[in-house]
């Protein structure tokens, strides 16, 4: 599958705590007018075992904050103008006295009326003054091949749209992945444990083995000893931004040993035991 580039608008996080910081204008000043911007959207994902190792196109809906089409993101009633806050004067602040045993003490605080703004105004309607209204937009996700569960996707500038002129926040899509019944993830190698009987192991045979490319041939060789883990070379997961970089698929062979024998194949294996203790003695001559 031909996942293009993804790098753009999409970046793949691998830092834990990148981007976190985009809290846009939470527990900041609200000094006169200044452009607050907006804070990061998060969104989670389910993928299936095939879709992230390969990647996949997805729209997702995703609900956030937009500039107001009324007030073109103002927070005034159109027609209408901003005044200077009654309140502060048009300062933004205001200072408050408290009276205490150690005397009088004086504290600047954010215009409450204003929000520190300086201005008042009549509120659009459709937004209540805040200049964005909530949205639903569906987008198309391109998640690319080799992601894994905690991966987080980051679509540049679609998370909340910024306050006063403030640049819009991200979106951070994080993914889940389900897990397979029989294949197992190991970062870019997949883990799968196979049963041969002991004869097979002994003789040497070639079985199937479900991959995520479908049904493999896996040869194995004579003599394979229990426990052994066979490579099946670029089976495994593509390594993300890395094209025709895969991983390994690992097979570990369980040798089934039977737990009863027909007395016909008793008697061979008595036989068998014969010629071994046989060789056993010649070979200590
Ligand atoms: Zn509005
Ligand atoms: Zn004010």
């Amino acid at each position: 599958m031909d996942m293009g580039d993804f790098s753009n608008p999409f970046d793949l996080f691998e830092s834990l705590f990148e981007g976190m910081g985009g809290m846009g204008g939470m527990g900041g000043r609200a000094s006169r007018n200044r452009a607050v911007d907006g804070q990061d959207e998060y969104y989670n994902i389910v993928l299936n075992f095939k879709e992230a190792v390969f990647g996949v196109e997805k729209e997702i809906e995703i609900t956030r904050l937009e500039s107001c089409g009324t007030c073109d993101g103002s927070g005034a009633k159109p027609g209408t103008k901003p005044s200077k806050c009654s309140t502060c004067g048009g300062q933004g602040q205001v200072v408050s006295s408290a009276r205490t045993p150690l005397g009088v003490f004086q504290q600047v605080m954010t215009c409450s009326s204003c929000g520190g703004t300086g201005e008042t105004f009549s509120p659009c309607n459709t937004c209540s003054g805040d200049g964005r209204v909530r949205r639903t937009k569906r987008i198309s996700l391109k998640v690319p091949a080799g992601v894994d569960a905690g991966s987080r996707l980051r679509v540049r500038s679609e998370g909340n749209a910024g306050r006063r002129g403030g640049s819009p926040g991200d979106l951070f899509v994080i993914i889940e992945v389900m897990s397979d019944p029989v294949l197992k993830r190991d970062d870019t190698n997949i883990l799968y444990t196979c049963k041969v009987s002991y004869i097979d192991a002994i003789l040497g045979t070639t079985i199937k083995v479900p991959t995520v490319d479908g049904m493999v041939d896996l040869k194995i060789p004579a003599g394979t000893q229990p426990s052994t883990t066979l490579v099946m070379a670029k089976k495994g997961v593509p390594v993300l931004s890395k094209r025709n970089m895969r991983g390994d698929q690992l097979v570990r062979v369980q040798v089934e040993i039977p737990k009863r024998l027909s007395s016909e194949e008793k008697k061979l294996i008595e036989e068998l035991a014969d010629l071994s203790k046989g060789k056993t003695a010649t070979s200590r001559r």
